[in-house]
């Protein structure tokens, strides 16, 4: 573990096992220096154990981040959950997930990420005090937070394209979006709204059929979206779409969306950045839905504060891509000094 290439110092990393239900679990806390670490839980069918701790680590790590850029009093943290989510699911699941977290006593909080359901996480919350993105009742429970982490990476997305095209205005702007699950779908309802012209990929046929009746984008292929002639590429399902292999293949001018991980490493930044590519880094543009997760975790949910943190948010993001272009510093490398600069100064 300590010789792991995605350990970055830590804190704790958790392997939960509950044979009656099956669940298979990692929660890995990278960071609680600006409060209990929160962050959603993946649920995905991984092909080993050490794919899934490498996700694990990367993911708990860019948490710490994304929380200290989105200025809310949470460290860094992430639950996956090994499983296929169309298939695997069961309450006694996530009964048994609940428990896991509650065990942590409050240095973990968890919420909703890919393959998971405001629905799910009420059945973890039979077992855990511990858990946000709840749904909305009895004026408890703030609900999915997809819908403002897509929110989020729409008014990130204007910025960048303000950088890159001189304009924020997004109509007739071509812009091909990867993923149409959660946040992927509410975000080509604004762009669509904007005038933009979509392309749009996923692997769930329904999902891509159902997104472009409602907005009138183009279908391509799950391979192909990387080839497309558009201004904008938005990644918006899974980590490391920006490789070596990928980045020949674009023609776009802007990277923009709300995947975690977008970059397959750090010193993709630096690639990208010298083909002429603005990077708005992954984990400053999509934190709209923790910073919304953060509100209800408060306990007085308000969401005019958390429109004015996603409108910092987006502040901070046009700030760090500005300072790269100022200094000639890949936008990934300004994001990662500004955030462990915010993580070390809140450590006593
Ligand atoms: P989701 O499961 O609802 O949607 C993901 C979609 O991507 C699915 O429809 C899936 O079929 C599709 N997909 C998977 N692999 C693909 C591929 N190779 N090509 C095309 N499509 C593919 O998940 P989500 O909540 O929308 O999250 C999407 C991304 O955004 C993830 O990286 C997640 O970590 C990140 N994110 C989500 C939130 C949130 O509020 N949900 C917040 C911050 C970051």
């Amino acid at each position: 573990m300590f010789d792991h290439a995605s350990y970055d110092n830590h804190e704790d990393v958790h392997l939960f096992h509950d044979e009656d239900s099956g669940l298979k679990c990692i929660i890995a806390i990278h960071s609680t220096a600006l409060g209990p670490s929160a962050g959603g839980t993946r649920m995905w069918d991984y092909k080993s154990g050490a794919d899934m701790l490498t996700d694990s680590l990367r993911l708990s790590q860019g948490m710490s981040y994304k929380n200290a850029m989105a200025g809310i009093p949470h460290g860094g943290g992430k639950a996956v959950i090994w499983g296929n989510s169309k298939t695997d699911k069961t309450d006694g699941l996530f009964e048994a997930f609940g428990r896991a977290v509650e065990s942590l006593a409050g240095r973990y909080y968890t919420a909703e990420d890919v393959g998971i359901d405001p629905e799910d996480i009420e059945i973890a919350a039979r077992q855990t005090r511990y858990a946000g993105g709840r749904i909305k009742q009895d004026g408890c429970g703030s609900g999915d937070p997809s819908p403002v982490t897509a929110r989020g990476v729409f008014l990130g997305l204007q910025t960048a394209a303000d950088l890159a095209f001189g304009t924020p205005d997004l109509n007739n702007r071509t812009i091909a979006v990867q993923g149409v699950g959660s946040v992927g779908g509410y975000l080509c309802h604004y762009l669509a709204e904007a005038g933009a012209k979509l392309y749009i990929c996923d692997m769930d046929e329904d999902a891509v059929q159902h997104i472009a009746k409602n907005t009138g984008a183009e279908i391509v292929s799950v391979d192909d979206i990387y080839d497309v002639d558009a201004d904008i590429f938005s990644p918006n399902a899974l980590g490391a779409v920006l490789n070596p292999e990928t980045l020949p293949r674009l023609k776009v001018k802007v990277v923009a969306g709300g995947a975690n991980n977008q970059l397959s490493t750090s010193e993709m930044g630096a690639k990208v950045r010298d083909v002429g590519i603005l990077y708005a880094p992954d984990y400053v543009i999509n934190g709209g839905g923790i910073i919304n997760v953060a509100g209800e975790l408060s306990g007085k949910y308000s969401p005019d504060w958390v429109e004015q943190k996603v409108q910092t948010m987006v502040e901070t993001l046009r700030s760090v891509m500005e300072e790269s272009q100022a200094n000639h510093e890949p936008t990934n490398l300004v994001a990662d000094r500004i955030a462990r600069a915010r993580i070390a100064a809140a450590k006593p």
